[in-house]
């Protein structure tokens, strides 16, 4: 549910901040004028019915504080229609006793047991979980492609985003009138009353969503079709929007465009678009990523270079610098090294992923006589370097024996963003 499909502030003619004493005032006024027992002609009769069931119903509500807090949080309480099969309650006694006349408890159809209360809101634990709750984000997301380089030096980004905007000629209605239709179903409440039978002279009473105007109480009026959207409420556009990456951007972050995004004739108003990155172009570096933040590099080697202490050059790191990393010890095949803070930028606490290089052995790929053995064992791959002094020298850390302290941490997902508490949600984009 959307909305509280009674306004039962309305109804009782009270604003939102109405105190218990002010809603009793209210219930007994309208209580006087509407009770059935005061109205003779028929057609008054049946519309003071009506309206008396509509005000006890409200005053039923509003002047129980849980059940008040429920409606203002959800717009559905338990207990939602009183019960008049008894008939209706005596003025003297809505009056003398403020509480609620005929609500709750057995029915009044004997011989049949019913299960859930009379009159309650049987399904009430249900509708929680009915997927309509007013609590439920509207959200959409937007993938944008980072390449790799650019989330070191930072760059700019205009991008166009699809959505489905709010039809101004019927304000989001989808007729001329710029007016819904109550829905004849579930007479606007959003939910329907079933019964069904659960064994022999056993019923039980449930609510149960409406599909006829998907829990929203009103539908769209055909008989005035908005030409403008085809009576949808939304029209196809684009939104444009410059966004920054800085130098040492965490990928992983969250862009958030509050209230901007697809238009929900629903809940009338705007979802949040989430702005969400994926990194291109690391194969052009021959760098996979491995745990959000680290980049993986496999390196085949000459096996003569393993055993002869060999320095690595990695000329086109994505950051744009040159490294070079000595082999100071025995590499074994498969043997796997690292080098601190040459990974990924991690925002969060200002540090990098980091560069796990993996040793993988050339081996001869048929069986080979003693000599081509040998020269194949002696093959040295030299790397044929220029300007060596504009690689910056790094150490390998052997994952054995050093501590991996520059792990990222992993705790921060994206699914970490959805957090209520707002300490490590998306970053929001001022709109
Ligand atoms: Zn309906
Ligand atoms: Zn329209």
């Amino acid at each position: 549910m959307s909305q509280p499909k009674k306004d039962y502030y309305a109804i009782l003619e009270i604003n939102k901040e109405a105190s218990q004493e002010e809603i009793t005032a209210a219930y007994r006024q309208l209580a006087k004028k509407w009770h059935p027992d005061r109205h003779k002609d028929p057609e008054k009769k049946k519309l003071a019915e009506e309206k008396f069931k509509e005000i006890t119903e409200a005053n039923s509500i509003l002047s129980d504080e849980n059940k008040r807090r429920q409606y203002d949080d959800f717009g559905l309480c338990d207990g939602e229609t009183p019960d008049f099969s008894q008939g209706f309650p005596d003025l003297s006694e809505i009056f003398g006793n403020m509480g609620m006349p005929g609500m709750g408890g057995m029915g009044g159809m004997p011989g049949f047991p019913f299960m859930g209360g009379m009159g309650g809101m049987g399904g009430m634990g249900g509708m929680h979980g009915m997927g309509g709750s007013r609590e439920v984000k509207i959200q959409q997301e937007f993938k944008v492609k980072l390449k790799v380089e650019e989330i070191f030096t930072g760059c700019e980004k205009t991008i166009e985003i699809p959505i489905e905007d709010i039809c101004n000629d019927c304000d989001g209605t989808g007729s001329k009138s710029k007016k819904k239709k109550t829905c004849t179903d579930c007479k606007g409440k959003g939910v329907k009353l079933m019964v069904r039978q659960i064994g022999p002279g056993m019923i039980s009473q449930q609510t149960v969503p409406c599909s006829t105007c998907e829990q929203k109480g009103t539908v769209v009026d055909k008989t005035n079709p908005c030409t403008n959207c085809a009576s949808k409420g939304t029209k196809s556009s684009k939104l444009t929007k410059k966004i920054t990456i800085k130098k040492n951007f965490d990928y992983q972050t969250k862009m958030c465009l509050r209230e901007s995004g697809n238009y929900d004739t629903n809940h009338g108003k705007k979802a949040d678009i989430y702005i969400i990155f994926k990194l291109t172009d690391l194969e052009n570096y021959n760098l996979k990523i491995s745990n959000d933040y680290d980049l993986v590099y496999d390196l085949d080697i000459k096996i003569w270079d393993a055993l002869s202490g060999y320095t690595i050059y990695l000329p086109n790191h994505p950051s744009g610098n040159k490294y070079s990393f000595k082999l100071g010890e025995i590499i074994k095949d498969g043997d796997v090294r690292f080098v601190k803070k040459l990974g990924l930028p991690n925002d969060d606490n200002g540090s990098f992923g980091k560069l796990i290089i993996k040793f993988n052995y050339v081996y001869p790929k048929t069986i080979m006589d003693n000599e081509n053995l040998k020269n194949f064992l002696r093959d040295k791959d030299e790397p044929k370097i220029q300007n060596k002094n504009d690689f910056i020298k790094e150490k390998l850390c052997n994952p054995e024996i050093e501590m991996d302290d520059h792990r990222p941490n992993n705790s921060r997902n994206f699914r970490n963003s959805h957090r209520e508490d707002g300490e490590s949600g998306p970053e929001c984009i001022q709109s």
